[in-house]
């Protein structure tokens, strides 16, 4: 081992030290620069080695906090030459490492303190038993599996006996669906009992020469070795998934009650998928999360398209974070007509997210990102506010007044003060809370009604209407609906294509129009992009359109003119019915 910086050190001891180390192990300069890590830390942080060592500590961590913590364990090196506590740190790709710190000054014979060393144990993951003074060996306390850096060593000799003896390896990470409920619900003594017994399963369902483990809360690693190179070893791995299936299909009984136990699997194959454990785990983690997206009990083998899809999204994620500070995100209005005048009543604010080089990026591809990092709130915030703005900008300039509807994510109602929000954003503008129409879908209120119904409730008495977004894709009902303070009820897109030829579609619209305005609600339809959708819509009684054959969505200029000129769905209508504009069409 080379010791990079700042002369010598006993190079045969500290190797040892490193190698049998089940902590992560990190040896840091006295100017901060890291010397030399072990396998696993560079296993807990899924940084690559060549990114850490010869860097400045600081590079590891994102920014934001770095202050808040170095500056105790500078205190602490600096009065005791030791610090160690709890940590919980955001790391440069955004894993979030958790895990118990000790940090010691190296102290040397003679002379000022060159080195420190770093020491770090996850938490859930590292029980370190010392059998009689010799090997330490590493199992987690709670179910006896092997832990991450023992299933990493395992996972490393496979991928070099396989690579000896041609073979494949495969390895499964499977995470538990909502097994946090289990805690919630039944306590975390039955959700240990559960994770025990899962344990258990799992290793019947495998040969004695593959290995499980317990590589997270509810996060279990599976190893399969020795299997046939090529296709052979997708179907062998496949296989094993659907033994794993049928193990845990079995009803678990807990705490007297019977409980069925989901889910998902992400699998990837060496030599095919990766070349080494790191890389190994990483598709495996890929592959995961691609099946949780999937129904529940599912399992995904790693591709390399899914990669490149994960990398996309990695970059999207750190240019939406410059794209909100740059002002990159623009809101788009899109007309909604009242179906009696013709005239345009309201707008839905979209956001559009106008990239420098990439040009125009969807929100149906930008929201799902901005949502899992929690962008989406400072983005809802501004969208809010944007849209009472400008409300108040067209009342100012007398035109007729319209209604803004806004759309909200269900990550804002879990974690945003939306209420808040909102009343700021009236109180800053002064405008007629009639005129902001905050769009919700079923999904976003069904996780926890009790919530929702109050929070709407409160919003609803400050006169800002409610209305229920894509109708007709949940699996609620209206009765389910009718605790809310919804005054108006979109129905999705989806109907208003397949309508013109499917009578059964016609029926289903027919009854959701019939039944809302039994609770006194307006119904408004988007996605109307041809005059023979418009007409069934209105024999269907239908109070508002949207949609294409009005108009797109538009920049805030082209609507403004729009509401200047008074345009009405009589002339869309007729130019859309004139064979002169309809000509190749
Ligand atoms: P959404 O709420 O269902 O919005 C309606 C979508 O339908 C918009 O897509 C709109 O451009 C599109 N659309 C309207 N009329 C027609 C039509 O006649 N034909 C067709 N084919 N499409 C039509 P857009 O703008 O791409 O937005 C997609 C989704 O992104 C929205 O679906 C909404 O869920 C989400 N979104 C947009 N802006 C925001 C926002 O500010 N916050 C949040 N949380 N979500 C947003
Ligand atoms: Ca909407
Ligand atoms: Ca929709």
């Amino acid at each position: 081992m080379v010791v990079k910086n700042e002369g010598s050190f006993d190079e045969k001891l500290l190797n040892l030290l490193l190698e049998n180390s089940l902590e992560g192990v990190m040896l840091v300069d006295r100017h901060g620069i890291v010397c030399r890590v072990n396998q696993a830390f560079v296993t807990m942080t899924s940084l690559g080695q060549d990114s850490i060592e010869s860097k400045s500590v600081v590079r590891m961590l994102k920014t934001g906090n770095i202050n808040d913590f170095f500056d105790p364990i500078r205190e602490g090196l600096w009065q005791d030459g030791f610090w160690q506590g709890d940590i919980q740190q955001t790391l440069v790709n955004d894993r979030i490492i958790k895990g118990f710190l000790k940090v010691s000054a190296v102290l040397p014979k003679s002379g000022p303190v060159r080195y420190y060393l770093c020491q770090l144990a996850e938490h859930g993951h590292l029980e370190l038993v010392r059998a009689g003074g010799q090997a330490i060996t590493a199992r987690d306390n709670l179910t006896k599996l092997a832990t991450l850096p023992v299933f990493t060593d395992r996972l490393l000799q496979a991928v070099a006996n396989a690579h000896r003896q041609e073979q494949s390896v495969g390895v499964m990470i499977l995470d538990l669906d909502r097994f946090h409920q289990v805690n919630d619900s039944l306590g975390t003594k039955l959700g240990d009992e559960l994770l025990c017994l899962i344990a258990g399963r799992l290793t019947n369902c495998l040969r004695d020469s593959d290995s499980v483990a317990r590589i997270g809360a509810d996060e279990f690693g599976m190893l399969l070795s020795d299997i046939d190179e090529g296709p052979g070893a997708v179907r062998n791995s496949g296989f094993v998934a659907q033994k794993v299936y049928e193990a845990l299909a079995q009803p678990v009984e807990l705490g007297g009650k019977s409980i069925e136990v989901t889910a998902a699997v992400g699998i990837t194959l060496f030599p095919q998928d990766g070349r080494n454990p790191e890389e190994l785990l990483n598709n495996a983690k890929t592959a995961l999360s691609h099946a949780r997206q999937g129904s529940r009990n599912n399992y995904q083998f790693f591709s390399h398209k899914m990669a490149d899809v994960a990398r996309r999204r990695f970059a999207l994620e750190s240019s939406l974070r410059e794209a909100v500070e740059g002002g990159q995100l623009h809101l788009y209005y899109q007309p909604q007509i009242d179906l009696k005048t013709g005239k345009i009543i309201g707008a839905e604010a979209l956001l559009r997210w106008i990239h420098p080089e990439q040009g125009v990026i969807s929100p149906v591809e930008f929201i799902p990102v901005a949502e899992e990092t929690g962008l989406i709130l400072p983005i809802g915030d501004w969208v809010i506010r944007t849209a009472c703005r400008q409300v108040a900008i067209w009342r100012d300039m007398n035109l007729p007044p319209v209604r803004v509807g806004v759309n909200l994510s269900a990550v804002q109602f879990q974690r945003q003060d939306i209420e808040k929000v909102v009343k700021e954003s009236l109180a800053e503008t002064g405008i007629d809370p009639g005129y902001l129409d905050l769009e919700i879908t079923e999904s976003a209120i069904m996780d926890d009604v009790k919530k929702a119904v109050l929070i709407l409730n409160r919003i609803g008495d400050m006169g800002v209407k409610l209305s229920i977004d894509d109708f007709g894709t949940g699996y609620s009902s209206l009765s389910q609906l009718r605790h809310f303070p919804f005054k108006t009820l979109k129905i999705d897109r989806s109907f208003v294509n397949a309508i013109a030829n499917d009578e059964g579609d016609k029926a289903i619209v027919n009854a959701i129009i019939a039944m809302a305005h039994s609770l006194n609600q307006t119904v408004i339809v988007e996605g109307v992009e041809t005059v023979a959708q418009l007409e069934i819509m209105q024999n269907l009684n239908c109070n508002e359109m949207q949609g294409y054959l009005f108009s797109a969505p538009v920049k805030v200029d082209k609507f403004t003119e729009l509401l200047k000129n008074g345009v009405e769905l009589k002339h869309v209508v007729e130019k859309a019915s004139d064979p002169k504009t309809t000509k190749g069409r």
